[in-house]
């Protein structure tokens, strides 16, 4: 069937995105895919289409439930037959979902990568092999990448039973040498590769000079404006996640999300986000990878990201909907001191993130040649950025204590000012 008639017919869309049909096509002819995309570009559909045009079984390697859980039930509401199988089931599902595989009754199957070592497990997928093979998140398999899951490591060591399935490996986070080692690990064979660029137009990206001590009165007034919500705000810790969480649930509803959590409370706090009634989440860096939420409007950091990597993948979770969004890095001289010392060597660019936020308004192709681009005018940066823009405070409605890049730059579009005192 044409791929255009096939994702009008079971997904509703009425057309292909940038680079999607081509992604189906390779896929769909039983080439080896990896594709780089930006967060919320529709990877999954690249996968997806062409499993159900190849028809059999999608195996879909995916590293988080609540991953596994949101594709599940979208492609369930689109009338398809999903199982998954996850630590969050029970083992009778789990049973459930095996026989129904070998029935040749699903059209996909979400698996968690550590399912793969348990035995008997990949032997059983290889007596009715898949039909395609997707590797959700595929940085993570790479120890080079910022997201490293030791579970990811050994899937290449089960894959070649399971052949001829085409693999597609999909991630947003790739430089050239996690690429390489997706690659590698996987196996892939003469891959078609596409790599797309990492502009978000829609994103307006603001950095911010606050004390700590202002910044929860800041966060609470800038979110008590509805059209700013849903958001997430990044905390530097599971102490100052709750505590930020508590304060805010004052004005509008909001919890915290941390690794600290009960399995049943993280689920919880997810769905609610995930169906709209939770408005904000204050969450530490274990929040968020791979999270489909269209429209959230604002991601704030309330601390310094741990890399650039994480930083774009972190406010690439605002905007999915290509409508406009905020994010503000909320930073002061205090954090800059300590990432100096902890960072320099690792991530020249660290203390520079009001740069990073106006080279990321430009184009790059990859999260690599930023880095790149940072690093070489570090020395330049380090001297302008006490000089880096007062304004914003008006705006802000914040007295006279605020000093704020790029205010001027939502008003006006992207490009952040470098504004002087
Ligand atoms: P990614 O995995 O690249 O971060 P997703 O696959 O989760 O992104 O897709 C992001 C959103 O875009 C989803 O809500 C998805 O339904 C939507 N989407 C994907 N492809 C299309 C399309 N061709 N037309 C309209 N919406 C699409
Ligand atoms: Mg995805």
């Amino acid at each position: 069937m044409n791929l255009s008639t096939l994702l009008h017919e079971t997904f509703g869309f009425p057309a292909f995105r940038a680079n999607q049909e081509a992604v189906c096509r390779a896929a769909t002819d039983g080439r080896d895919v990896l594709l780089v995309m930006p967060t919320g570009a529709g990877k999954s559909l690249c996968y997806q289409l062409p499993a159900i045009a190849r028809g059999g079984t999608g195996l879909v390697i995916s590293p988080l439930i609540a991953l596994m859980d949101d594709q599940a039930s979208k492609l369930t509401a689109a009338g398809l037959k999903v199982a998954r199988i996850h630590s969050g089931l029970s083992r009778e599902d789990s049973r459930q979902a095996c026989r129904d595989y070998l029935d040749g009754k699903l059209q996909f199957l979400f698996i968690a990568p550590e399912r793969m070592r348990v035995t008997g497990f990949p032997e059983m997928l290889a007596r009715r092999k898949p039909s395609l093979i997707a590797i959700d998140e595929a940085h993570c398999i790479s120890a080079w990448g910022h997201d490293f899951r030791p579970d990811y490591r050994t899937l290449g060591d089960y894959l070649p039973q399971l052949r001829p399935a085409p693999i597609i490996a999909l991630t947003a986070t790739a430089t050239p040498t996690v690429q390489r080692d997706i690659v590698t690990q996987l196996n892939l064979q003469q891959p078609a590769l596409f790599i797309h660029g990492f502009r978000r137009d829609n994103l307006h990206i603001e950095v911010m000079e606050l004390s700590k001590p202002q910044r929860t009165e800041f966060i609470t007034k800038f979110l008590a404006d509805p059209t700013r919500r849903p958001a997430i705000v990044y905390a530097p810790s599971r102490k100052a996640a709750e505590e930020l969480a508590e304060k805010l649930n004052g004005t509008f509803k909001a919890a915290a999300y941390h690794a600290g959590l009960d399995p049943a409370t993280r689920e919880r706090v997810q769905t609610q986000f995930l169906s709209g009634n939770m408005e904000v989440v204050v969450a530490t860096i274990a929040f968020g990878m791979g999270i489909d939420k269209a429209n959230v409007r604002t991601v704030v950091h309330a601390a310094l990201p741990a890399s650039v990597e994480a930083y774009y993948q972190e406010i690439g979770r605002a905007g999915r909907d290509g409508d406009p969004s905020r994010t503000i890095l909320l930073y002061s001289y205090a954090d800059r001191k300590m990432h100096d010392f902890f960072l320099e060597r690792d991530y020249p660019v660290a203390t520079d993130l009001a740069r990073v936020a106006r080279v990321l308004n430009e184009d790059f192709q990859s999260p690599e040649e930023l880095r790149h681009r940072l690093k070489m005018d570090a020395d330049t940066f380090a001297k302008s950025v006490e000089k880096l823009a007062a304004q914003s405070a008006a705006a802000y409605d914040m007295g006279g204590n605020v000093r704020a890049t790029g205010n001027h730059a939502w008003q006006s579009g992207y490009e952040l000012q470098v504004q002087h005192r």
